[in-house]
C-alpha cells in the first residue's frame, strides 16, 4: 500500500444521498491520485453508494467504521468482517475512540475484531490515543502502547505487521486541538519502537497514521513530521473542498 495514506472517517454523516453529492463535487476537482493512497470509511448504509460514485476511479478505496467481532449471530443493529468483505471493504476502524468510550469498547474486543478481519481479508485500522488527563498524568506511553499490544495480541508477527496503526490522541478529535507535528513524531516513534520488538523488520515499513483535528491548513506539516506515514479525518473530510486540498498535501 502507498504511502501516505490518506482516510476519511466520515462517522454517522453523509448518507447515500449525500455521498453522491459530495463525490460529484469531490471527484470533478480531483485529477487522478498517485503516488499515496485514498480510503475513505463512510457509514456502512452508504458504503455501496460511494463505491458506485468511485467504480471509475479504482485508485480509491473503501472500508468500514466498525465491525462485531462475533461471525454471525443475534446481535442486532450489527455487522461482521466476513459481511463487511463480501460488501467489498477493504479496511476497517477498530478501537475508534468513539467506539471506546461511547460504545464500551475494550481493549480485548479491539483484539479479536482485527483477528476476524483479517481473517476475513480486511485490513484493520487499529486506533489508539490516550484521554487529556492521561496526557497530563504523563501517561501517553503506556496507554498507546497498551491499547497496541491488546489490539495485536491474537496476532502473531507477520499478521500485525499487515495491521495499520492510528495514532488519534482522544483530545484533538473534533476539538479543533491538534497535536504539533514534534508530538505526533515522539509518540509514533514509540510506537515503531514498540512494533519493532513485536514484529521486528517489518516495523519500518508498517504505516502508523496520525488523527485529531487535521484540516487543510495543518495537513501537510504534519504529513512531513518523521514517522507520521498518514492522516485519518474526521471533520474536514465531510466537505469537498477541504478533503481535496488534504489528499493532495
Ligand atoms: C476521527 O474521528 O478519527 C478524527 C480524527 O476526527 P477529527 O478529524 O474531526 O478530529
Amino acid at each position: 500500500m502507498l504511502k501516505p495514506i490518506l482516510a476519511a472517517n466520515w462517522k454517522m454523516h453523509h448518507g447515500p444521498t449525500e455521498a453522491r453529492a459530495f463525490f460529484r463535487d469531490f471527484l470533478a476537482h480531483t485529477p487522478r491520485v498517485t503516488g499515496r493512497t485514498v480510503v475513505f470509511f463512510p457509514p456502512a448504509i452508504t458504503l455501496r453508494a460511494v463505491q458506485e460514485a468511485l467504480q471509475d476511479r479504482p485508485e480509491f478505496l473503501t472500508g468500514v467504521q466498525h465491525v462485531h467481532d462475533q461471525a454471525s449471530g443475534a446481535f442486532t443493529g450489527e455487522i461482521s468482517a466476513g459481511m463487511a468483505r463480501d460488501a467489498g471493504a477493504r479496511m476497517a476502524l477498530v478501537g475508534h475512540s468513539e467506539r471506546r468510550t461511547l460504545f464500551g469498547e475494550t481493549d480485548e474486543a479491539t483484539g479479536r475484531k482485527c483477528e476476524m478481519l483479517l481473517r476475513a481479508g480486511v485490513i484493520p485500522m487499529l486506533c489508539v490515543g490516550e484521554r487529556l488527563e492521561e496526557r497530563e498524568q504523563g501517561m501517553t506511553e503506556q496507554v498507546v502502547l497498551r491499547q497496541l499490544e491488546a489490539g495485536l495480541a491474537p496476532l502473531d508477527a507477520a499478521q500485525a505487521a499487515t495491521v495499520l496503526i492510528a495514532y488519534e490522541p482522544v483530545w484533538a478529535i473534533g476539538t479543533g486541538r491538534t497535536a504539533t507535528p514534534e508530538d505526533a513524531t515522539t509518540v509514533h516513534g514509540a510506537i515503531r519502537r514498540w512494533l519493532r520488538e513485536r514484529v521486528g523488520e517489518k516495523a519500518a515499513t508498517m504505516a502508523i497514521l496520525y488523527g485529531g483535528s487535521v484540516n487543510r491548513g495543518n495537513a501537510k506539516l504534519l504529513l512531513a513530521a518523521p514517522d507520521v506515514d498518514g492522516l485519518l479525518v474526521g471533520g474536514a473530510s465531510l466537505d469537498p473542498s477541504n478533503w481535496t486540498a488534504i489528499v493532495n498535501a
